[in-house]
Protein backbone atom coordinates (compact mmCIF):
# COMPACT_ATOMS: atom_id res chain seq x y z
CA UNK A 1 0.00 0.00 0.00
CA UNK A 2 2.09 2.53 1.14
CA UNK A 3 3.69 5.08 -1.34
CA UNK A 4 4.52 8.20 1.23
CA UNK A 5 6.88 7.67 4.18
CA UNK A 6 6.82 10.32 7.45
CA UNK A 7 9.62 10.24 9.70
CA UNK A 8 8.32 10.76 13.61
CA UNK A 9 11.02 11.34 16.62
CA UNK A 10 9.55 10.42 20.12
CA UNK A 11 11.54 12.04 22.67
CA UNK A 12 11.40 10.40 25.83
CA UNK A 13 9.94 12.86 28.77
CA UNK A 14 10.31 10.35 31.19
CA UNK A 15 11.54 6.64 31.75
CA UNK A 16 9.98 3.87 29.92
CA UNK A 17 9.52 0.38 30.22
CA UNK A 18 7.56 -1.73 27.63
CA UNK A 19 7.44 -5.68 28.79
CA UNK A 20 8.99 -7.92 27.16
CA UNK A 21 6.34 -10.75 28.57
CA UNK A 22 3.32 -10.57 30.39
CA UNK A 23 3.44 -9.13 34.56
CA UNK A 24 3.33 -12.71 36.04
CA UNK A 25 6.89 -13.06 37.17
CA UNK A 26 8.25 -11.07 39.50
CA UNK A 27 11.28 -9.39 37.41
CA UNK A 28 10.49 -8.34 33.75
CA UNK A 29 12.55 -6.64 31.88
CA UNK A 30 11.93 -4.18 28.80
CA UNK A 31 11.73 -4.18 25.57
CA UNK A 32 14.98 -1.54 24.28
CA UNK A 33 12.13 0.18 21.58
CA UNK A 34 8.72 1.10 20.95
CA UNK A 35 7.07 -1.78 18.92
CA UNK A 36 4.77 -0.13 16.20
CA UNK A 37 1.63 -1.62 17.91
CA UNK A 38 2.23 0.04 20.87
CA UNK A 39 2.85 3.65 19.27
CA UNK A 40 -0.09 2.77 17.44
CA UNK A 41 -2.15 2.16 20.43
CA UNK A 42 -0.92 5.32 22.04
CA UNK A 43 -1.61 7.47 19.15
CA UNK A 44 -5.29 5.43 18.74
CA UNK A 45 -5.76 6.47 22.61
CA UNK A 46 -5.52 10.53 22.24
CA UNK A 47 -7.56 10.30 18.89
CA UNK A 48 -10.59 8.58 20.85
CA UNK A 49 -10.44 11.05 23.76
CA UNK A 50 -10.72 14.27 20.99
CA UNK A 51 -13.13 12.75 19.00
CA UNK A 52 -14.20 9.69 19.59
CA UNK A 53 -14.28 6.28 17.80
CA UNK A 54 -17.09 7.18 15.22
CA UNK A 55 -14.98 9.68 13.93
CA UNK A 56 -15.06 9.23 10.08
CA UNK A 57 -11.12 10.05 10.17
CA UNK A 58 -10.46 7.67 13.38
CA UNK A 59 -12.20 4.63 11.43
CA UNK A 60 -9.92 5.71 8.16
CA UNK A 61 -6.63 5.49 9.89
CA UNK A 62 -7.01 3.10 12.88
CA UNK A 63 -10.23 0.46 12.09
CA UNK A 64 -9.22 0.41 8.46
CA UNK A 65 -5.56 0.51 9.25
CA UNK A 66 -4.88 3.56 6.51
CA UNK A 67 -1.70 4.39 8.30
CA UNK A 68 1.18 1.82 9.21
CA UNK A 69 3.26 2.58 12.36
CA UNK A 70 7.05 1.17 12.31
CA UNK A 71 8.79 -0.43 15.42
CA UNK A 72 10.14 3.18 16.90
CA UNK A 73 13.91 2.44 17.83
CA UNK A 74 16.99 4.71 19.64
CA UNK A 75 19.27 6.33 18.35
CA UNK A 76 21.37 9.26 18.77
CA UNK A 77 20.28 10.99 15.45
CA UNK A 78 16.85 11.60 13.75
CA UNK A 79 17.29 8.79 11.67
CA UNK A 80 16.33 5.09 12.07
CA UNK A 81 19.44 2.94 13.39
CA UNK A 82 20.60 -0.54 12.05
CA UNK A 83 19.29 -3.21 14.34
CA UNK A 84 22.08 -5.87 13.58
CA UNK A 85 21.53 -8.74 12.16
CA UNK A 86 21.73 -12.14 13.29
CA UNK A 87 24.77 -12.60 11.19
CA UNK A 88 26.93 -9.85 12.51
CA UNK A 89 29.89 -10.31 14.80
CA UNK A 90 31.97 -8.40 16.70
CA UNK A 91 34.77 -8.48 19.28
CA UNK A 92 34.26 -10.84 21.90
CA UNK A 93 35.71 -9.41 25.01
CA UNK A 94 34.73 -5.32 24.00
CA UNK A 95 31.53 -6.56 21.60
CA UNK A 96 30.56 -2.80 19.40
CA UNK A 97 32.94 -0.45 21.56
CA UNK A 98 35.64 -2.21 19.28
CA UNK A 99 34.41 -0.37 16.20
CA UNK A 100 36.69 -1.53 13.75
CA UNK A 101 35.46 -5.43 14.54
CA UNK A 102 31.94 -5.44 13.64
CA UNK A 103 31.47 -7.35 10.89
CA UNK A 104 29.44 -9.40 8.53
CA UNK A 105 29.35 -13.63 8.06
CA UNK A 106 26.94 -13.87 5.37
CA UNK A 107 28.58 -13.81 2.58
CA UNK A 108 30.90 -16.57 3.67
CA UNK A 109 28.16 -18.38 4.97
CA UNK A 110 26.86 -18.27 1.18
CA UNK A 111 29.91 -19.05 -0.73
CA UNK A 112 31.02 -21.19 2.29
CA UNK A 113 35.00 -19.89 1.24
CA UNK A 114 37.33 -19.88 4.40
CA UNK A 115 37.80 -17.11 6.46
CA UNK A 116 41.38 -16.04 6.60
CA UNK A 117 42.61 -16.37 10.06
CA UNK A 118 43.70 -12.56 10.72
CA UNK A 119 39.73 -11.70 9.60
CA UNK A 120 38.64 -13.91 12.54
CA UNK A 121 40.05 -12.05 15.33
CA UNK A 122 39.34 -8.31 16.56
CA UNK A 123 42.09 -5.89 14.59
CA UNK A 124 41.97 -3.23 18.15
CA UNK A 125 42.78 -6.01 20.32
CA UNK A 126 43.21 -9.36 18.83
CA UNK A 127 40.64 -11.32 20.84
CA UNK A 128 38.07 -13.72 18.59
CA UNK A 129 35.23 -12.70 17.37
CA UNK A 130 31.32 -13.18 18.40
CA UNK A 131 28.24 -12.79 17.27
CA UNK A 132 26.17 -10.08 18.49
CA UNK A 133 23.37 -7.80 18.66
CA UNK A 134 22.56 -4.54 19.41
CA UNK A 135 21.43 -1.48 17.02
CA UNK A 136 24.61 0.76 15.03
CA UNK A 137 23.65 4.41 14.82
CA UNK A 138 24.57 4.09 11.06
CA UNK A 139 27.12 2.30 8.95
CA UNK A 140 29.78 5.32 8.75
CA UNK A 141 30.74 5.92 12.40
CA UNK A 142 29.23 2.50 13.68
CA UNK A 143 28.16 3.98 17.14
CA UNK A 144 26.85 1.66 19.28
CA UNK A 145 23.29 2.75 20.69
CA UNK A 146 23.25 1.95 24.46
CA UNK A 147 20.42 2.70 26.51
CA UNK A 148 20.63 3.45 30.03
CA UNK A 149 18.46 0.81 32.26
CA UNK A 150 17.54 0.82 36.28
CA UNK A 151 15.31 -1.05 38.17
CA UNK A 152 12.38 -0.21 39.66
CA UNK A 153 10.59 -2.03 42.63
CA UNK A 154 6.96 -2.14 42.93
CA UNK A 155 4.22 -3.15 45.73
CA UNK A 156 1.15 -4.35 45.55
CA UNK A 157 -1.42 -2.69 47.40
CA UNK A 158 -4.44 -4.48 48.00
CA UNK A 159 -7.76 -2.44 47.79
CA UNK A 160 -9.44 -3.60 50.58
CA UNK A 161 -7.06 -2.93 53.32
CA UNK A 162 -4.98 -0.07 51.54
CA UNK A 163 -1.62 -2.27 52.99
CA UNK A 164 1.12 -3.80 51.22
CA UNK A 165 -0.19 -7.52 50.18
CA UNK A 166 2.13 -10.33 50.98
CA UNK A 167 3.62 -11.41 48.15
CA UNK A 168 2.72 -8.87 45.70
CA UNK A 169 6.79 -7.03 45.77
CA UNK A 170 8.03 -7.37 42.31
CA UNK A 171 10.50 -4.95 40.14
CA UNK A 172 10.58 -4.65 36.73
CA UNK A 173 13.23 -2.79 34.31
CA UNK A 174 12.99 1.52 32.94
CA UNK A 175 14.91 2.46 30.28
CA UNK A 176 16.49 5.99 31.17
CA UNK A 177 18.10 8.53 29.52
CA UNK A 178 20.70 7.66 26.84
CA UNK A 179 24.20 7.19 27.14
CA UNK A 180 26.80 8.44 24.97
CA UNK A 181 29.31 6.52 23.16
CA UNK A 182 31.93 7.78 25.44
CA UNK A 183 30.18 6.84 28.35
CA UNK A 184 28.95 9.50 31.27
CA UNK A 185 27.71 12.08 29.42
CA UNK A 186 23.69 12.24 29.41
CA UNK A 187 21.82 12.30 26.26
CA UNK A 188 18.00 12.55 25.03
CA UNK A 189 16.63 9.48 24.74
CA UNK A 190 14.66 9.12 20.89
CA UNK A 191 12.84 6.82 19.14
CA UNK A 192 12.71 7.19 15.30
CA UNK A 193 10.11 5.49 13.30
CA UNK A 194 7.63 6.06 10.11
CA UNK A 195 4.64 6.42 9.94
CA UNK A 196 3.60 5.19 5.86
CA UNK A 197 0.19 5.77 3.90
CA UNK A 198 -0.91 5.83 0.33
CA UNK A 199 -2.50 9.22 1.26
CA UNK A 200 -1.23 12.75 2.28
CA UNK A 201 -4.64 13.57 3.45
CA UNK A 202 -4.57 10.90 6.11
CA UNK A 203 -1.40 11.95 7.69
CA UNK A 204 -2.54 15.30 7.36
CA UNK A 205 -5.61 14.42 9.30
CA UNK A 206 -3.95 12.78 12.06
CA UNK A 207 -1.09 15.89 12.24
CA UNK A 208 -4.48 17.83 12.78
CA UNK A 209 -5.87 16.00 15.56
CA UNK A 210 -2.37 15.27 16.99
CA UNK A 211 -0.08 17.69 16.17
CA UNK A 212 3.65 18.11 16.67
CA UNK A 213 5.02 18.40 20.56
CA UNK A 214 1.93 16.66 21.44
CA UNK A 215 2.61 13.97 24.41
CA UNK A 216 1.64 10.52 24.49
CA UNK A 217 2.45 7.52 26.75
CA UNK A 218 3.66 4.02 26.15
CA UNK A 219 4.18 1.06 28.09
CA UNK A 220 3.64 -0.06 32.00
CA UNK A 221 2.47 2.16 34.31
CA UNK A 222 1.42 5.32 32.53
CA UNK A 223 -0.58 6.70 35.33
CA UNK A 224 2.46 7.14 37.25
CA UNK A 225 3.89 8.99 34.76
CA UNK A 226 6.21 6.40 33.21
CA UNK A 227 6.32 6.33 29.17
CA UNK A 228 5.62 9.75 28.18
CA UNK A 229 6.80 10.66 24.99
CA UNK A 230 6.96 14.03 23.12
CA UNK A 231 6.17 14.20 18.86
CA UNK A 232 8.17 15.53 16.18
CA UNK A 233 6.83 14.92 12.88
CA UNK A 234 9.40 15.48 9.96
CA UNK A 235 9.03 15.93 6.64
CA UNK A 236 7.76 13.36 4.42
CA UNK A 237 10.59 11.57 3.37
CA UNK A 238 11.40 11.03 -0.65
CA UNK A 239 11.50 7.36 -1.33
CA UNK A 240 15.35 7.79 -2.50
CA UNK A 241 15.41 4.46 -3.55
CA UNK A 242 19.24 2.51 -3.80
CA UNK A 243 17.98 -0.97 -4.82
CA UNK A 244 19.36 -1.87 -7.87
CA UNK A 245 22.77 -0.28 -6.54
CA UNK A 246 22.64 -2.06 -3.55
CA UNK A 247 20.92 -5.14 -5.22
CA UNK A 248 24.25 -5.08 -7.55
CA UNK A 249 27.00 -4.43 -5.35
CA UNK A 250 25.54 -7.65 -2.74
CA UNK A 251 25.86 -9.83 -5.96
CA UNK A 252 29.77 -8.08 -6.91
CA UNK A 253 30.63 -9.17 -2.99
CA UNK A 254 28.94 -12.88 -3.44
CA UNK A 255 31.03 -13.39 -6.28
CA UNK A 256 34.50 -11.78 -5.21
CA UNK A 257 34.22 -14.41 -2.17
CA UNK A 258 33.14 -17.41 -4.53
CA UNK A 259 30.08 -17.03 -5.70
CA UNK A 260 28.85 -18.59 -9.12
CA UNK A 261 28.05 -15.69 -11.90
CA UNK A 262 25.97 -17.80 -13.13
CA UNK A 263 23.72 -17.44 -10.49
CA UNK A 264 21.96 -14.12 -9.20
CA UNK A 265 21.65 -13.73 -5.28
CA UNK A 266 19.70 -11.33 -2.91
CA UNK A 267 19.72 -11.40 1.06
CA UNK A 268 16.65 -9.98 3.03
CA UNK A 269 17.19 -8.98 6.79
CA UNK A 270 13.84 -8.20 8.66
CA UNK A 271 13.89 -5.08 10.50
CA UNK A 272 11.27 -6.10 12.08
CA UNK A 273 9.26 -9.18 13.63
CA UNK A 274 7.59 -11.30 10.55
CA UNK A 275 4.12 -12.66 11.10
CA UNK A 276 3.55 -15.26 8.29
CA UNK A 277 1.20 -17.93 7.69
CA UNK A 278 1.24 -20.48 5.26
CA UNK A 279 -1.65 -21.79 3.37
CA UNK A 280 -3.23 -23.86 5.93
CA UNK A 281 -2.57 -20.98 8.63
CA UNK A 282 0.08 -22.12 10.29
CA UNK A 283 2.99 -19.45 11.96
CA UNK A 284 5.77 -20.02 8.69
CA UNK A 285 9.09 -19.75 10.99
CA UNK A 286 12.32 -22.03 10.60
CA UNK A 287 10.66 -23.51 7.37
CA UNK A 288 10.52 -20.89 5.32
CA UNK A 289 11.08 -20.77 1.72
CA UNK A 290 11.14 -18.53 -1.74
CA UNK A 291 7.38 -19.51 -2.32
CA UNK A 292 6.36 -17.95 1.04
CA UNK A 293 7.37 -14.62 -0.20
CA UNK A 294 5.21 -15.64 -3.26
CA UNK A 295 7.49 -15.31 -6.19
CA UNK A 296 6.72 -15.97 -9.52
CA UNK A 297 9.51 -18.48 -10.09
CA UNK A 298 9.80 -19.41 -6.46
CA UNK A 299 10.15 -23.63 -7.75
CA UNK A 300 13.67 -22.41 -9.13
CA UNK A 301 14.86 -20.28 -6.02
CA UNK A 302 16.30 -21.59 -3.68
CA UNK A 303 17.41 -20.22 0.00
CA UNK A 304 21.53 -20.90 -0.09
CA UNK A 305 22.09 -19.35 3.76
CA UNK A 306 19.84 -17.77 6.79
CA UNK A 307 20.38 -17.26 10.01
CA UNK A 308 16.93 -17.20 11.60
CA UNK A 309 15.29 -17.03 15.49
CA UNK A 310 11.75 -17.37 16.32
CA UNK A 311 9.71 -14.87 18.75
CA UNK A 312 6.72 -15.02 20.59
CA UNK A 313 4.67 -11.37 20.56
CA UNK A 314 2.08 -11.47 23.51
CA UNK A 315 -0.62 -9.99 22.58
CA UNK A 316 -2.42 -6.83 24.52
CA UNK A 317 -6.01 -5.56 23.92
CA UNK A 318 -5.44 -2.15 25.68
CA UNK A 319 -9.09 -1.36 25.50
CA UNK A 320 -10.56 -4.29 27.36
CA UNK A 321 -7.51 -4.93 29.08
CA UNK A 322 -7.04 -8.31 28.08
CA UNK A 323 -4.46 -10.80 26.78
CA UNK A 324 -5.12 -11.57 23.32
CA UNK A 325 -3.73 -14.61 21.65
CA UNK A 326 0.40 -14.90 21.16
CA UNK A 327 1.61 -14.33 17.77
CA UNK A 328 4.55 -16.88 16.72
CA UNK A 329 6.84 -14.67 14.14
CA UNK A 330 10.39 -14.56 13.16
CA UNK A 331 12.50 -12.31 14.84
CA UNK A 332 13.62 -8.92 13.50
CA UNK A 333 17.66 -9.24 12.84
CA UNK A 334 16.85 -12.55 11.40
CA UNK A 335 18.51 -12.93 8.01
CA UNK A 336 17.70 -14.98 4.49
CA UNK A 337 19.69 -15.35 1.52
CA UNK A 338 18.26 -16.39 -1.88
CA UNK A 339 19.71 -18.17 -4.95
CA UNK A 340 18.42 -18.30 -8.65
CA UNK A 341 19.53 -18.74 -11.86
CA UNK A 342 20.85 -15.25 -13.26
CA UNK A 343 18.02 -15.84 -16.63
CA UNK A 344 15.49 -14.83 -13.72
CA UNK A 345 17.14 -11.88 -12.10
CA UNK A 346 15.47 -8.96 -14.07
CA UNK A 347 12.00 -10.80 -12.65
CA UNK A 348 13.41 -11.54 -9.03
CA UNK A 349 14.64 -7.91 -9.08
CA UNK A 350 11.10 -6.44 -9.55
CA UNK A 351 9.16 -8.71 -7.51
CA UNK A 352 11.94 -7.96 -4.80
CA UNK A 353 11.65 -4.91 -4.91
CA UNK A 354 7.86 -4.68 -4.82
CA UNK A 355 8.29 -6.69 -1.42
CA UNK A 356 10.64 -4.60 0.20
CA UNK A 357 8.52 -1.20 -0.42
CA UNK A 358 5.12 -3.11 0.54
CA UNK A 359 6.45 -5.61 3.50
CA UNK A 360 5.33 -8.82 4.26
CA UNK A 361 2.85 -11.10 6.19
CA UNK A 362 0.40 -9.88 8.87
CA UNK A 363 0.09 -7.01 11.20
CA UNK A 364 2.15 -4.64 8.66
CA UNK A 365 -0.08 -1.70 10.49
CA UNK A 366 1.22 -2.18 13.64
CA UNK A 367 5.26 -2.52 12.21
CA UNK A 368 5.37 -5.97 11.52
CA UNK A 369 6.86 -7.44 8.34
CA UNK A 370 9.56 -4.71 7.45
CA UNK A 371 12.93 -6.01 5.30
CA UNK A 372 16.07 -4.39 3.95
CA UNK A 373 17.03 -6.44 0.32
CA UNK A 374 20.71 -6.87 -0.43
CA UNK A 375 22.11 -4.49 2.84
CA UNK A 376 25.19 -2.70 2.89
CA UNK A 377 25.97 -4.03 5.84
CA UNK A 378 26.61 -7.62 4.37
CA UNK A 379 29.53 -6.41 2.73
CA UNK A 380 31.22 -5.44 5.69
CA UNK A 381 34.05 -8.57 5.22
ZN1 LIG B 1 38.56 -6.07 20.44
Amino acid sequence: MPQLKMQVVLKAEAPIAVLRTRASSQFVKTLDYLPGSAVRGAFAEIFINKRGTEDPDFKHIFVEENIWFSDFLPNYADESPLVLPLSAMACKRYGLSHTQSVQDRLIHEITGAPRSESSKRCPECGEPLDRVSGYLSDLKTRKNVKIGRQLRMHVGISGTTGSAMHGLLFSYEMLTEKETPAGGEVTDMKFIGTLESDSGEVLEALQKVIPSREHLSVGKARTRGLGELSIQYHEKLKSANSFLERWDNFNAGVVKHGGDPQQCYFSIILDSHLALKDRLGRPVLGDIQAAHLGLEESAQVEICAAFLAPVVVPGWNAAQGLPKPDTHALSRGSVLTFCAPETLKKSLRQQVMELEKQGLGERRAEGFGKLSVCHPFHLNI
